[in-house]
Protein backbone atom coordinates (compact mmCIF):
# COMPACT_ATOMS: atom_id res chain seq x y z
CA UNK A 1 0.00 0.00 0.00
CA UNK A 2 1.20 3.22 -0.98
CA UNK A 3 0.65 6.66 1.25
CA UNK A 4 1.14 10.08 -0.32
CA UNK A 5 2.05 12.89 2.04
CA UNK A 6 1.28 16.35 0.94
CA UNK A 7 4.41 18.51 2.53
CA UNK A 8 2.59 21.81 2.65
CA UNK A 9 2.56 25.36 4.42
CA UNK A 10 1.61 28.32 2.40
CA UNK A 11 4.48 30.01 4.23
CA UNK A 12 7.92 30.03 2.74
CA UNK A 13 11.24 29.00 4.75
CA UNK A 14 9.64 27.12 7.07
CA UNK A 15 11.40 23.69 5.62
CA UNK A 16 8.73 22.12 3.44
CA UNK A 17 11.63 20.80 0.75
CA UNK A 18 14.24 20.16 3.42
CA UNK A 19 11.76 17.67 5.18
CA UNK A 20 10.81 16.21 1.67
CA UNK A 21 14.43 15.47 1.17
CA UNK A 22 15.19 14.25 4.40
CA UNK A 23 11.88 12.14 4.87
CA UNK A 24 12.31 10.62 1.60
CA UNK A 25 15.78 9.94 2.40
CA UNK A 26 15.08 8.42 5.83
CA UNK A 27 11.95 6.31 4.41
CA UNK A 28 14.72 4.90 1.53
CA UNK A 29 17.20 4.17 4.65
CA UNK A 30 14.10 1.79 6.39
CA UNK A 31 13.45 0.01 2.86
CA UNK A 32 10.90 1.93 1.49
CA UNK A 33 10.32 2.92 -2.57
CA UNK A 34 9.81 6.40 -2.08
CA UNK A 35 8.93 9.24 -4.99
CA UNK A 36 9.17 12.89 -4.51
CA UNK A 37 7.09 14.62 -6.80
CA UNK A 38 8.57 18.94 -6.82
CA UNK A 39 5.22 20.78 -6.82
CA UNK A 40 6.90 24.45 -6.80
CA UNK A 41 7.99 26.61 -9.95
CA UNK A 42 11.23 27.70 -7.79
CA UNK A 43 12.42 23.96 -8.29
CA UNK A 44 14.04 23.55 -5.36
CA UNK A 45 13.55 20.31 -4.79
CA UNK A 46 15.00 19.03 -7.67
CA UNK A 47 17.99 21.37 -6.69
CA UNK A 48 18.11 20.52 -3.54
CA UNK A 49 18.67 16.52 -5.18
CA UNK A 50 21.26 17.93 -7.31
CA UNK A 51 19.60 19.20 -10.81
CA UNK A 52 21.17 22.48 -10.83
CA UNK A 53 19.22 23.66 -14.07
CA UNK A 54 15.37 22.10 -13.73
CA UNK A 55 14.22 25.03 -16.35
CA UNK A 56 16.35 22.96 -19.23
CA UNK A 57 15.09 19.90 -18.21
CA UNK A 58 13.12 18.26 -21.42
CA UNK A 59 10.75 16.59 -19.32
CA UNK A 60 9.29 17.69 -15.97
CA UNK A 61 6.09 17.81 -13.60
CA UNK A 62 4.87 20.85 -15.77
CA UNK A 63 4.95 18.57 -19.15
CA UNK A 64 3.36 15.91 -17.73
CA UNK A 65 0.40 17.60 -16.36
CA UNK A 66 0.38 19.65 -19.79
CA UNK A 67 -0.86 16.39 -21.11
CA UNK A 68 -3.27 15.15 -18.68
CA UNK A 69 -5.08 18.14 -19.14
CA UNK A 70 -4.65 17.22 -23.02
CA UNK A 71 -6.23 14.20 -21.98
CA UNK A 72 -2.96 11.79 -23.62
CA UNK A 73 -1.76 8.66 -22.17
CA UNK A 74 1.22 9.05 -19.58
CA UNK A 75 4.19 7.26 -19.86
CA UNK A 76 4.68 6.13 -16.18
CA UNK A 77 8.47 6.48 -16.40
CA UNK A 78 8.68 9.67 -18.56
CA UNK A 79 10.18 12.68 -16.57
CA UNK A 80 11.76 10.45 -13.64
CA UNK A 81 14.98 10.89 -12.32
CA UNK A 82 16.58 8.61 -9.94
CA UNK A 83 18.83 10.07 -7.43
CA UNK A 84 22.08 8.39 -5.64
CA UNK A 85 20.67 8.11 -2.52
CA UNK A 86 17.73 5.54 -3.90
CA UNK A 87 14.74 8.03 -4.17
CA UNK A 88 12.86 8.56 -7.46
CA UNK A 89 12.17 12.17 -8.08
CA UNK A 90 9.85 13.82 -10.12
CA UNK A 91 11.59 17.49 -10.92
CA UNK A 92 9.90 20.79 -11.62
CA UNK A 93 10.41 24.06 -12.84
CA UNK A 94 9.04 27.50 -13.86
CA UNK A 95 6.75 26.31 -16.41
CA UNK A 96 4.70 25.05 -13.60
CA UNK A 97 3.51 28.71 -13.39
CA UNK A 98 1.81 28.13 -17.19
CA UNK A 99 0.47 24.99 -16.07
CA UNK A 100 -1.77 27.44 -13.09
CA UNK A 101 -3.11 29.25 -15.79
CA UNK A 102 -3.56 26.44 -18.12
CA UNK A 103 -5.75 25.01 -15.13
CA UNK A 104 -8.25 28.09 -15.13
CA UNK A 105 -10.34 26.41 -18.08
CA UNK A 106 -9.41 22.73 -17.47
CA UNK A 107 -11.58 20.18 -17.04
CA UNK A 108 -11.42 18.47 -13.35
CA UNK A 109 -8.87 21.16 -12.76
CA UNK A 110 -8.47 20.07 -8.94
CA UNK A 111 -7.77 16.28 -9.94
CA UNK A 112 -4.76 16.80 -13.17
CA UNK A 113 -1.94 16.10 -10.18
CA UNK A 114 -4.01 13.28 -8.87
CA UNK A 115 -4.40 11.88 -12.30
CA UNK A 116 -0.95 11.28 -12.58
CA UNK A 117 -0.16 10.40 -8.87
CA UNK A 118 -2.46 7.62 -9.05
CA UNK A 119 -1.11 6.22 -11.88
CA UNK A 120 2.31 5.88 -10.61
CA UNK A 121 1.22 4.78 -7.45
CA UNK A 122 1.38 0.96 -7.62
CA UNK A 123 5.33 1.38 -7.54
CA UNK A 124 6.08 2.91 -4.57
CA UNK A 125 5.95 2.76 -0.74
CA UNK A 126 5.63 6.61 -0.21
CA UNK A 127 4.95 9.66 -2.53
CA UNK A 128 6.22 12.86 -0.98
CA UNK A 129 4.74 15.87 -2.19
CA UNK A 130 6.48 19.65 -2.04
CA UNK A 131 4.27 22.06 -2.01
CA UNK A 132 4.41 25.45 -3.53
CA UNK A 133 4.17 28.63 -1.02
CA UNK A 134 0.75 29.52 -1.72
CA UNK A 135 -2.97 28.24 -1.50
CA UNK A 136 -3.71 28.68 -5.47
CA UNK A 137 -4.61 25.34 -7.17
CA UNK A 138 -1.31 23.49 -8.05
CA UNK A 139 -1.12 23.59 -4.03
CA UNK A 140 -5.34 22.64 -3.85
CA UNK A 141 -4.05 19.98 -6.47
CA UNK A 142 -1.53 18.78 -4.35
CA UNK A 143 -3.77 18.58 -1.70
CA UNK A 144 -6.52 16.63 -3.50
CA UNK A 145 -3.68 14.03 -4.65
CA UNK A 146 -2.77 13.73 -0.99
CA UNK A 147 -3.79 10.97 1.65
CA UNK A 148 -2.51 12.46 4.21
CA UNK A 149 -0.68 16.51 4.62
CA UNK A 150 2.46 17.44 6.80
CA UNK A 151 2.79 20.87 7.68
CA UNK A 152 6.30 21.87 8.70
CA UNK A 153 6.00 25.16 11.07
CA UNK A 154 9.40 27.20 12.33
CA UNK A 155 9.23 27.33 15.86
CA UNK A 156 8.29 30.83 16.04
CA UNK A 157 5.15 32.61 17.32
CA UNK A 158 3.94 34.32 14.12
CA UNK A 159 4.28 31.53 11.86
CA UNK A 160 2.10 29.12 13.98
CA UNK A 161 -0.68 32.03 14.17
CA UNK A 162 -0.63 31.74 10.71
CA UNK A 163 -1.55 28.11 9.69
CA UNK A 164 -5.39 28.94 10.28
CA UNK A 165 -5.50 29.80 6.33
CA UNK A 166 -4.06 26.66 5.47
CA UNK A 167 -6.12 24.43 8.02
CA UNK A 168 -9.48 26.39 6.31
CA UNK A 169 -8.31 25.39 2.95
CA UNK A 170 -7.74 21.59 3.89
CA UNK A 171 -10.71 21.30 5.44
CA UNK A 172 -12.18 22.50 2.05
CA UNK A 173 -10.51 20.30 0.20
CA UNK A 174 -11.54 17.38 2.29
CA UNK A 175 -15.31 18.73 2.37
CA UNK A 176 -15.57 19.34 -1.59
CA UNK A 177 -12.60 17.16 -3.26
CA UNK A 178 -11.11 14.57 -0.79
CA UNK A 179 -12.96 13.17 1.62
CA UNK A 180 -10.51 11.09 2.96
CA UNK A 181 -7.05 13.51 3.75
CA UNK A 182 -5.95 13.43 6.89
CA UNK A 183 -3.59 15.33 9.20
CA UNK A 184 -0.30 13.58 9.28
CA UNK A 185 1.18 16.16 11.38
CA UNK A 186 2.56 19.45 12.73
CA UNK A 187 6.48 18.96 12.88
CA UNK A 188 8.11 21.64 14.46
CA UNK A 189 11.43 22.30 12.44
CA UNK A 190 14.42 24.74 13.48
CA UNK A 191 13.84 24.53 16.70
CA UNK A 192 17.04 26.94 17.90
CA UNK A 193 18.05 25.29 21.61
CA UNK A 194 18.96 28.21 23.50
CA UNK A 195 15.70 29.72 23.07
CA UNK A 196 13.95 26.89 23.36
CA UNK A 197 10.51 27.99 22.36
CA UNK A 198 9.19 24.08 21.62
CA UNK A 199 6.99 24.25 24.96
CA UNK A 200 5.37 27.64 24.32
CA UNK A 201 5.12 26.68 20.54
CA UNK A 202 3.10 23.25 21.44
CA UNK A 203 1.24 24.93 24.02
CA UNK A 204 -0.10 27.20 21.11
CA UNK A 205 -0.84 24.94 18.83
CA UNK A 206 -2.81 23.39 21.40
CA UNK A 207 -4.89 25.95 22.30
CA UNK A 208 -6.05 26.69 18.88
CA UNK A 209 -6.27 23.45 17.15
CA UNK A 210 -6.84 21.26 20.17
CA UNK A 211 -6.77 17.92 19.55
CA UNK A 212 -7.80 18.19 15.96
CA UNK A 213 -3.99 18.17 14.48
CA UNK A 214 -1.09 16.02 15.95
CA UNK A 215 2.04 16.98 16.84
CA UNK A 216 5.21 15.14 15.64
CA UNK A 217 7.44 14.22 18.67
CA UNK A 218 10.43 14.64 16.96
CA UNK A 219 11.43 18.05 16.29
CA UNK A 220 14.02 19.23 13.40
CA UNK A 221 16.53 21.16 15.29
CA UNK A 222 17.71 24.94 14.00
CA UNK A 223 21.68 23.91 12.08
CA UNK A 224 23.47 25.75 9.43
CA UNK A 225 24.43 22.18 8.67
CA UNK A 226 20.81 21.21 7.68
CA UNK A 227 21.30 24.25 5.21
CA UNK A 228 24.48 23.54 3.30
CA UNK A 229 22.81 19.94 2.49
CA UNK A 230 20.59 21.39 -0.58
CA UNK A 231 23.32 23.28 -2.14
CA UNK A 232 25.33 19.65 -1.96
CA UNK A 233 22.70 18.18 -3.74
CA UNK A 234 22.03 15.42 -1.16
CA UNK A 235 20.40 14.74 2.07
CA UNK A 236 21.50 15.31 5.79
CA UNK A 237 22.16 11.17 6.09
CA UNK A 238 24.71 11.76 3.41
CA UNK A 239 26.69 14.52 4.84
CA UNK A 240 26.43 13.50 8.67
CA UNK A 241 24.06 10.61 9.69
CA UNK A 242 24.83 11.27 12.93
CA UNK A 243 24.03 14.48 13.07
CA UNK A 244 21.40 15.77 15.32
CA UNK A 245 19.25 17.01 11.84
CA UNK A 246 19.83 13.40 10.92
CA UNK A 247 18.76 11.88 13.79
CA UNK A 248 15.85 13.87 14.30
CA UNK A 249 14.66 13.25 10.60
CA UNK A 250 15.32 9.55 11.64
CA UNK A 251 13.21 9.75 14.34
CA UNK A 252 10.60 11.43 12.14
CA UNK A 253 11.07 8.60 9.39
CA UNK A 254 9.82 6.27 11.87
CA UNK A 255 6.82 8.31 13.44
CA UNK A 256 5.79 8.54 9.42
CA UNK A 257 6.29 4.67 9.30
CA UNK A 258 4.11 3.92 12.67
CA UNK A 259 1.39 6.04 11.26
CA UNK A 260 0.52 4.16 8.52
P1 LIG B 1 10.50 25.90 2.26
O1 LIG B 1 10.55 24.77 1.27
O2 LIG B 1 9.39 25.78 3.25
O3 LIG B 1 10.53 27.23 1.61
P2 LIG B 1 13.27 25.20 2.84
O4 LIG B 1 13.29 23.76 3.13
O5 LIG B 1 13.70 25.64 1.49
O6 LIG B 1 11.83 25.80 3.18
O7 LIG B 1 14.12 25.92 3.96
C1 LIG B 1 14.30 27.33 3.97
C2 LIG B 1 15.74 27.64 4.30
O8 LIG B 1 16.06 27.20 5.61
C3 LIG B 1 16.71 26.92 3.37
O9 LIG B 1 17.82 27.76 3.13
C4 LIG B 1 17.11 25.71 4.17
O10 LIG B 1 18.37 25.22 3.78
C5 LIG B 1 17.10 26.24 5.59
N1 LIG B 1 16.79 25.20 6.58
C6 LIG B 1 15.91 24.18 6.49
N2 LIG B 1 15.88 23.44 7.61
C7 LIG B 1 16.75 24.01 8.46
C8 LIG B 1 17.18 23.72 9.81
N3 LIG B 1 16.69 22.67 10.50
N4 LIG B 1 18.11 24.53 10.34
C9 LIG B 1 18.60 25.59 9.66
N5 LIG B 1 18.25 25.92 8.40
C10 LIG B 1 17.34 25.15 7.81
MG1 LIG C 1 10.40 24.78 -0.82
Amino acid sequence: MCKVIAICNQKGGVSKTTTTVNLGVGLVREGKKVLVIDADPQGNLSQSLGIMNPDELDVALPDIMEQIIMDKDVDVTEGIVQHEEGLDLMPCNINLSGVDVSLVNAMSREFVLKTYVESVRESYDYILIDCMPSLGMITVNSLTAADSVLIPVQAAYLPVKGLEQLITTICRVKKHLNPSIRFEGILISMLNARTNYANDIMELINEYYRDSIPIFESKIPFSVKASETSAAGVSIFSLDKKHPVAKAYEELTKEVIAHE
